[in-house]
């Protein structure tokens, strides 16, 4: 085990303590003490840019947050078995932002519990058991959310080990799958043809989950119109629609709010979660009336912290504060800002290849020579390289390859022109060693 600078032995303690299948990313990791808006500051006072913190949406050390917090830790923190004003003002906040007839929330405490409430409410309202889902997704670790789960750089041997109820499509990545660019396209007649082989094997579908970006995967948009005429095959043979939304919505998009407008679909459940307590655990399902009205034939539904007053204030106030500080409108504009800049630096480095995403949900592939080389060892390389610089990257997707950049919402346009000249350096020094 590396031995961080910062204090040696604490790094192998971490190691000793903690559950190994949890990863610090970097050799010698910087020990971050405190954060402040889209910055960390380790403990001897260095700073960092924080390109990867999707959760903090408003920043670290949000004020109005603590604030809110500490107000209502002093006045209650009970569960929502008891009648309070918070609950209400947050689930009809969620509502009021959805789009027409999802107008039924729950509560919950983060992404995995979100996505395992979607498919369990998908499944009592159809009274169906088997779920479609797409290769290179990750939506959670808990029994149900991880059994759709596929992304291998997440578990290299998920694809061989889904459950019999999960039935999956290839993902539609038109940067390296089998259909690219301008064919991409085909990934709908492809995904239709097995809900086609599925009918024949007598598959009825409780429903289909997808992320309507692909999040893990690197920020790599569904191409045009494929989530619209999935959803409405499914739908078609009784299935209901899932969207993940825990990591790019809540503004995230720019031009967007919920991840699933950016591909015109209107799901039947809303998996919500990460921006909406930014950072503090708060997970929400988004649904019909009657879908919710069939999931409680069930039998009740309980959670005791979600839904609890200091949950519920902490979600009130990041809408608020999204709103207040126009930082969907910022997400457009520095998103924008942030991507021609990458496109620019892909253009002169041939290490990097494409920049996918929109708004401030962005992901650069580090490739040797082209989609079908991704390089996981130069990605990494790259980001301990960008930490020397004082900034935070770190890889994901399949093949670990993609520098996944979604920072705070907060950024600015001096964050990113930081930003870009410190990753236009490390690839400058990688080249001149290379041909040394
Ligand atoms: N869905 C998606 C798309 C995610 O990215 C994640 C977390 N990375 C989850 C679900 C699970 O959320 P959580 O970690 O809050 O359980």
């Amino acid at each position: 085990v590396a031995s961080s600078p910062d204090e040696p032995g604490l790094l192998a303690a971490r190691t000793q303590a903690f559950a190994p299948v949890q990863e610090h990313y970097y050799e010698a990791p910087p020990r971050i003490e405190r954060g402040w808006r889209h910055h960390l500051i380790d403990v001897r006072g260095r700073g960092y840019l924080d390109m990867v913190n999707n959760v903090a949406i408003l920043g670290h050390g949000e004020p109005r947050i603590a604030d809110a917090v500490e107000r209502q830790l002093r006045l209650l923190n009970t569960n929502s078995r008891f009648h309070y004003g918070a609950v209400v003002e947050l689930s009809e906040a969620l509502a009021a932002r959805a789009p027409a007839g999802l107008d039924t929330v729950l509560l919950v405490n983060s992404g995995s519990e979100a996505v395992d409430l979607a498919l369990r409410m998908v499944r009592a309202a159809t009274g169906r058991a088997d779920v479609l889902a797409l290769t290179e997704a990750y939506h959670g670790w808990t029994v149900g959310a991880d059994a759709v789960s596929t992304s291998l750089g997440d578990n290299p041997h998920a694809l061989a080990t889904r459950p019999d109820w999960v039935h999956l499509l290839d993902a539609p990545n038109a940067y390296r799958g089998r259909h690219r660019g301008p064919d991409a396209g085909r990934y709908l007649e492809d995904a239709l043809e097995r809900l086609e082989e599925l009918d024949s094997a007598g598959v009825s579908l409780a429903g289909l989950i997808a992320e309507p970006i692909f999040g893990n995967g690197g920020g790599i948009l569904l191409p045009d119109g494929y989530l619209a005429g999935l959803a409405s095959a499914v739908r078609e043979r009784g299935g209901l629609v899932v969207s993940d939304e825990v990591q790019v919505s809540y503004g995230r998009l720019g031009e967007h709010f919920w991840g699933f407008d950016q591909q015109g679909v209107v799901p039947d459940v809303s998996a919500v979660a990460k921006a909406m307590g930014n950072g503090h655990p708060l997970g929400a399902v988004i649904t019909t009336r009657a879908i919710a009205e069939a999931f409680a034939v069930e039998g009740s539904f309980f959670s005791s912290a979600g839904g609890s007053p200091v949950s519920c204030v902490v979600g009130s106030t990041v809408l608020r504060v999204l709103d207040q500080d126009g930082l969907q409108e910022n997400a457009r504009v520095v998103g924008a800002l942030l991507a021609d800049g990458l496109r620019s630096l892909a253009r002169r480095h041939p290490a990097l290849g494409a920049v996918h995403g929109m708004g401030l949900y962005l992901g650069v592939e580090v490739v040797a020579g082209g989609p079908d080389a991704p390089d996981p060892v130069a990605a990494r390389e790259i980001c301990e390289d960008l930490l020397t610089e004082g900034v935070i990257v770190q890889p994901t997707g399949d093949h670990k390859n993609v520098l996944k950049i979604k920072p705070p919402l907060t950024i600015d346009a001096a964050a990113v022109r930081r930003f870009l000249g410190a990753l236009g350096r490390v690839m400058e020094l990688r080249e001149a060693r290379a041909a040394l």
